[in-house]
Order: structure tokens, then sequence, then C-alpha cells
């Protein structure tokens, strides 16, 4: 275990799950029930782009004992890449974080239905399939377009169509409205809260000497290091930047539920960085047991 001076948590932490309020296929308390089931003591809900999921999850981790962090992950954009920003413990009242997120699902909204359009020119799928996939209120994403085409039996699974109709070189895919990664890090961290890179060293390769610079001028805190999606040699030049600049290094599964194979506490997150975490952040307080 493991104390500051605003309460405790324990070990290990995953600090990357996702509920069906975005992308995930279980609901934000089933989330943390999974999460629990398999050791988790200390977790974070991070849907995409909202911050819907927290009461249900925050209420659910106080009733298995756990310690609880509000996150979001924030989609943002680098020319032709998208670039994912972790948010923990941010003010979600926050007059930007609320604009710029609302303006993020609005844009998702009118670019699945663009997709479900152009998708229904070749395909047997319509934009009610997709409702259908989709929560109510949750940030919709390419994952419920997958989960409808799984539906109608036009592909096998997500991977399936993340590999073929939905990848961007598709001519059904749509952009989606994100800010720049500068802008992202700096919503988060004017609204008290600590941005951390989501799997930075994927295989699109690092993102520029020049743009990590600025993001952590505007108030990068660190990088997701332990994830599945990171690989070499990127993950080794982010691991000895970590170092010198005394960075957060995190470690979280991304689990979406069934929509992805991740597991809770595939990768987890030292005691030492989860205080660093709490200690850095001044937008919410972490829920403790
Ligand atoms: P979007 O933000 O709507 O463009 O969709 C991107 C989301 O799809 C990411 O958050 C991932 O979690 C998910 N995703 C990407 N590739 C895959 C895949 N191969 N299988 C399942 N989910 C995926
Ligand atoms: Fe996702
Ligand atoms: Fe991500
Ligand atoms: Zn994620």
């Amino acid at each position: 275990m493991a104390a500051n001076a605003r309460g405790r948590f324990h070990a290990p932490a995953d600090l990357h799950l996702h509920s069906d309020h975005s992308d995930g296929t279980e609901p934000p308390a089933q989330v943390m029930a999974s999460a629990h089931a398999h050791g988790i003591r200390t977790a974070a809900l991070t849907d995409h782009d909202t911050t819907s999921g927290w009461a249900e999850a925050a209420e659910a981790a106080a009733s298995l004992d756990m310690t609880f962090l509000p996150g979001m992950e924030l989609s943002a954009r680098h020319e032709w890449r998208s670039v994912h920003v972790l948010g923990y413990l941010f003010d979600p009242d926050d007059e930007a974080v609320r604009a710029l997120t609302t303006r993020i699902r609005e844009s998702r909204l009118t670019r699945a239905r663009e997709m479900a359009a152009r998708l229904s020119r070749h395909h047997d799928l319509t934009w009610e399939d997709i409702v259908g996939q989709t929560a109510v209120g949750a940030t919709v994403g390419r994952p419920h377009i997958a989960d409808a085409l799984v539906a109608k039996g036009i592909v096998r699974n997500r991977e399936d169509a993340f590999a073929t109709v939905l990848h961007p070189g598709s001519e059904y895919y749509v952009a989606l409205y994100a800010p720049d990664p500068v802008t992202a890090v700096a919503t988060i961290a004017e609204a008290g809260g600590v941005p951390i890179i989501a799997h930075p060293a994927g295989r699109a390769g690092l993102l520029p000497s020049r743009l990590l610079s600025r993001m952590l001028d505007a108030g990068l805190a660190g990088f997701e290091l332990g994830h599945r999606e990171n690989v070499q040699p990127a993950l080794g030049t982010l691991q000895a930047l970590a170092r010198t600049r005394d960075l957060i290094i995190t470690g979280s599964s991304d689990y979406h539920g069934a929509g992805k194979p991740n597991l809770p506490g595939e990768h987890t997150t030292s005691e030492d960085m989860v205080a660093r975490i709490i200690a850095r952040a001044s937008g919410t307080a972490p829920v403790f047991p």
C-alpha cells in the first residue's frame, strides 16, 4: 500500500480502461469489476473524449475497495496520424475541456454518419445498424461501425473491419475533427489535469522531437511506455527521454472489454508513478477506498 497526503491506494494500478461510454463493450461498473477480477486495485476510466462514465465507475470502484482515478483519452492529430492524449484528474467542468470534447464528439457523429452513407452504397449496412451497436450518449467511433459490420456478417470481427473497410486508406474512411497534440495537452493541463501520451511508440513511429518538446512545454507529464502496441526502437528512445527529463511513465492495458484482446493488468503502473500523477493534479480528486 502507498499513501500520500490525500489518501491511500493499492498496487497494481491499470490506468487505461474503456467502457461502453466510448468503444469498450462493458458499462463502467462492469469495467471496474473486470479490472478487480484481474487483481487491479487502482484503476482509471479513460473513455475517448468523454467523462460521462466517471460517476458510475467511481461508485463501483468504491464498493470494490479500489482507488479510482478519473481520466479520459483525448483525440488529437498531427498531420496524418492520430495521437491519443490520456488526461488524469482534470476538472470535467472546465469550459475549454467541455468545448473541445463536445466539438470532437459532434464531429465523430457526423463522420460516422458519412462513413455509414458511403458503406451503404456497397454493403447492407444502415446508420440504424450502427446506432444499434452504440450505447445511448456514447462517443461513437469506428469500433461501433465495426460491430455493426460484424452483426451483419460483412466482416468477422473488429480487427478484420479495421484491416479492410475501416482502414484510413479505404474509400469509406472519413477523418474526424481532432485538435493538434499541443492543444490537447495544454487543455488537459490548464484544467488541472495530468497529460500523458497514450501508446507513444506504436507502429507509426515516434512523433517528431520538436513536437514532443512543444508538448512538454505545454505541460505534458509523461508517456505510457507499458502498452502492447509500443515497439522498439521508438520505445527505447522515449525511455531515455523520460529518464533524462524525469518524466512520469505509466503502463496500462487499454482494456476494451470484448472489443480487443487486451486484458486488465497486462501492463501496470508503479505506486511511485501513481503518487506522482496524484501529486501533480489539481482538477479533480481521486476516489480513495
Ligand atoms: P476512431 O477514433 O473512431 O477513428 O477509432 C479508433 C479506435 O478504434 C481506437 O480507439 C481503438 O481502440 C480502436 N481500434 C483501432 N484498431 C483496432 C483493431 N484492430 N481492433 C479493435 N479496435 C481497434
Ligand atoms: Fe478505443
Ligand atoms: Fe488509444
Ligand atoms: Zn485507449
